[in-house]
């Protein structure tokens, strides 16, 4: 696939050995082990991690060997482009009960927008007739397949009808990730910020006529923001989750080489894994006296802030915006009694689910 806005940019049709994953699973394996919930979790990104299919399947088998040598629990998870799953991969899936999110931004015209091969072909068509494959897992897991879709500066006129085909579809865990690497001008970000309003609405209908669970990302991330203070960096990225790359380079969250935290090989750069978590906040002035300070996510992501503005501290335009129109719904949706209860709510998920 040549997505018009893949984060990776040009693509280096690069693939892991098997030898740079144990390496990376052992590191993972050392570090599980010093964390309370003694989970680790196995996250399969690419590119397409499909293309590497073999690679995925000998990585599992030996994660699972060494947690079970030292009693963690090992869970799976994946994002995928749809296009090239079959009977064989979904059976594995369940049987290591993947979480799986597969790519799909919205009806055909939307869809082929952006996500396309490297002939210019959609990929609509081919997650369209895999789609039975994907219910499949559904069925025999009781999961919900996640939707991610990408919201950027030439699809966003959809978002509320690509939201509402999702539901359509059945899709009951939708994923939205609003591109910050595009250009927004003032007329896009007017238009984006309807097009939330109405998925929002879309959303609340869809609870207060169904009574049933929706899960929208956009939605449940910035309530829990809402309702709960945060330190600068909440993430902590590189202190409980990293990022390895095909090469066996070891990263916070991104292939950026001012956040390159070890190698498979060397091993982890303790004392620059601790530079990054433990920066000094320092509120940069786009943030001086806005009331969201102590809650806002969007001001401590310091590998976007820096991948996009040059400064750990300077936060991106629009995912600030998106902050800002999230927290108005909620004041204008939420009352006081309703944003007790889900307070509430998220404590006891915490105390029984560490999360
Ligand atoms: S909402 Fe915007 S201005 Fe307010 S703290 Fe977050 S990034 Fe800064
Ligand atoms: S993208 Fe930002 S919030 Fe997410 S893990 Fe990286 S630094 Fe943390």
């Amino acid at each position: 696939m040549n997505c018009t806005y893949c984060y990776l940019g040009e693509k280096k049709n690069t693939y892991m050995s098997l030898e740079t994953a144990q390496k990376a699973i052992d590191i993972a394996v050392h570090e599980a082990n010093k964390q309370y919930d003694r989970t680790l979790m196995v996250y399969f990104i690419g590119g397409e991690p499909l293309m590497a299919f073999n690679l995925m399947k000998d990585a599992v088998g030996y994660t699972k060997k060494k947690c079970q040598e030292t009693n963690l629990i090992c869970k799976f998870s994946t994002t995928i482009n749809g296009t090239l799953v079959t009977d064989e991969i979904i059976d594995f899936f369940v049987e290591n009960t993947f979480e799986v999110k597969v790519s799909l931004d919205g009806p055909e015209y939307v869809q082929n927008l952006n996500r396309r091969d490297y002939a210019g072909n959609g990929s609509f068509e081919k997650i369209m007739k895999n789609l039975p494959l994907l219910r499949k897992y559904e069925q025999a897991t009781g999961n919900q397949i996640s939707i991610a879709s990408v919201v950027t500066s030439n699809n966003y006129q959809y978002y509320a009808e690509s939201f509402q085909f999702l539901l359509d579809l059945g899709i009951r865990k939708l994923e939205s990730g609003i591109d910050h690497y595009c250009m927004w001008n003032e007329n896009d970000l007017h238009g984006l910020k309807e097009q939330l309003e109405q998925v929002f609405y879309l959303y609340k209908n869809y609870i207060i006529q169904t009574r049933q669970m929706l899960f929208w990302n956009l939605w449940e991330q910035h309530v829990k923001s809402y309702l709960f203070p945060c330190m600068f960096y909440a993430c902590k990225a590189g202190l409980a989750t990293c990022y390895v790359t095909t090469d066996g380079g070891i990263y916070t969250c991104s292939e950026l080489p001012e956040f390159k935290i070890g190698t498979v090989k060397a091993g982890l750069d303790v004392p620059r894994i601790r530079e990054i978590v433990y920066l000094n906040d320092k509120v940069d002035s786009m943030c001086e006296g806005c009331e969201y300070i102590n809650h806002c996510k969007t001001r401590g992501c310091q590998t976007s802030n820096y991948e996009v503005n040059k400064d750990v501290y300077r936060p991106i335009e629009v995912n600030c915006k998106v902050t800002k129109w999230m927290y108005n719904l909620i004041k204008e949706n939420l009352s006081e009694k309703q944003l007790n209860n889900m307070k509430e709510e998220y404590e006891r998920r915490y105390i029984r689910h560490g999360k």
